[in-house]
């Protein structure tokens, strides 16, 4: 499947309002605005913010560790198109290893996927990895697949390309904190994109999500060997461990390592919860894996969340006949967000035919939750 990566709406004059502009929420409302409707994205906090889940320098695009290519191919078809618009890199195509032992089940379902598409991936044996990346540490029984067109979209770029050019296409982004969904009788139609608040809004939602607070910890790296310019690539943990790292490229000279998980945190208390445990792994990760980062402490730490479903797909679908919601993605949703927003654009306008079949907008309907499910 190759799918229009152009806007697949049919015009559209209704008035629209967005709620939250999360990367999610944004490319929402980019998609409705490409379609001529009205369009308010309401954001509670101002912009940018590091309080949700889009905020940051990194987030890694990756082939390799996804079942479904339809979303990805127009995904990064939007964001290179964006790049192009903007005349600034958007992605940095870097190439990703992902680590496991060999036959590992998981790692073989991810290459077959890419084999069954034609796509480029390669087994790489232990000795062919130390000789390749002499500053990586794994022991033998370790090998890696390689995916050479993974690579870092520029986060923050990315959500300021795509929140400027909604403006420029007469969208309007309005500040403020929506408390119900009934508040916005005024509008045709309302795409809820709320993020780790998801819950607030949709109650129904609350059994089915958990908010974690994520650790981002950036590594000094004295000799330079672990960079994106000097053809370091994205490493990634098929099931040894949850931790993976995006090579020094935003930071100057650092590393950025991340915990795929963390503490449970509110997203309005997350300031109150230690996330140290999950440093203390990543820093024994470092320590025997990236022997030439300095391991002894991280240079710079953040946090971030995480909106984890319950079956860890996300949910994109409406909650009635006028209001879609995107939610749950679980700390891998960056990548796809263009397509993701297209579905929920889509949704929201009753256009259900614009989603291309690749999409699988199946997988993250409500109903797979608790069958008829109306939140
Ligand atoms: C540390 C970390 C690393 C990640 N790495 C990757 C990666 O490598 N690759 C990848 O693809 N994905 C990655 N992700 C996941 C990805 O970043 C998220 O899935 C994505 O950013 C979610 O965006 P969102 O718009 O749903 O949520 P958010 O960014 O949280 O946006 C929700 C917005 O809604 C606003 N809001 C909420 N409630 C209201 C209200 N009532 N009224 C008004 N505004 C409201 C919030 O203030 C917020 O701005 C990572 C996430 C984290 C935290």
């Amino acid at each position: 499947m190759s799918p229009n990566p152009e806007n697949t709406l049919k015009r559209s004059s209704a008035q629209v309002c967005v709620i939250g502009a999360g990367i999610i929420g944004s490319w929402a409302a980019l998609h409705l605005a490409e379609a001529g409707a009205r369009v308010t994205l309401i954001e509670q906090f101002p912009l940018p913010h590091t309080r949700g889940s889009s905020h940051g320098l990194s987030r890694a695009f990756r082939f390799l560790g996804e079942l479904e290519l339809g979303r990805l191919d127009y995904s990064l078809d939007r964001w290179l198109a964006l790049q192009q618009a903007i005349g600034e890199p958007l992605f940095v195509k870097t190439g990703l290893l992902n680590f496991g032992p060999p036959g590992d089940p998981e790692l073989e379902r991810f290459m077959n996927v890419l084999l069954d598409a034609d796509r480029p991936v390669q087994w790489l044996e232990n000795e062919k990895i130390a000789k390749r990346y002499p500053m990586l540490h794994y022991s033998e029984g370790w090998g890696a697949a390689f995916d050479p067109n993974g690579g870092i979209l520029i986060a923050h770029r990315c959500l300021n390309a795509v929140q400027s050019r909604f403006v420029e296409l007469g969208g309007k982004i309005v500040f403020g904190c929506v408390e119900s969904l009934t508040e916005l009788q005024s509008f045709d139609r309302t795409v809820v994109c709320a993020g780790p608040w998801t819950s607030r809004l949709v109650p129904g939602l609350k059994a089915h999500l958990s908010t974690l607070l994520t650790p981002v910890t950036y590594w000094h790296d004295p000799s330079g060997s672990y960079s994106a310019s000097s053809g370091f690539p994205i490493i990634f943990n098929a099931r040894l461990t949850d931790i993976y790292g995006i090579p020094a490229c935003e930071y100057p000279g650092m590393m950025k390592m991340l915990y795929h998980g963390g503490p449970e945190s509110d997203p309005d208390r997350r300031d109150s919860v230690s996330s140290e445990p999950y440093v203390d792994k990543v820093k024994r990760y470092v320590r025997e894996h990236l022997p030439l980062l300095d391991h002894e402490q991280p240079a710079i730490r953040e946090t971030c969340m995480y909106t984890m479903m319950s079956d860890g797909s996300p949910v994109i679908d409406r909650l009635d006949d006028n209001t879609a919601v995107g939610c749950g993605f679980s700390g891998s949703g960056f990548k796809h967000s263009p397509a993701t927003g297209l579905m929920l654009a889509a949704l929201a306008l009753g256009q259900d035919e614009a989603i291309p079949d690749g999409f699988r907008a199946d997988r993250y309907a409500l109903d797979r939750l608790q069958p008829g499910m109306t939140p």
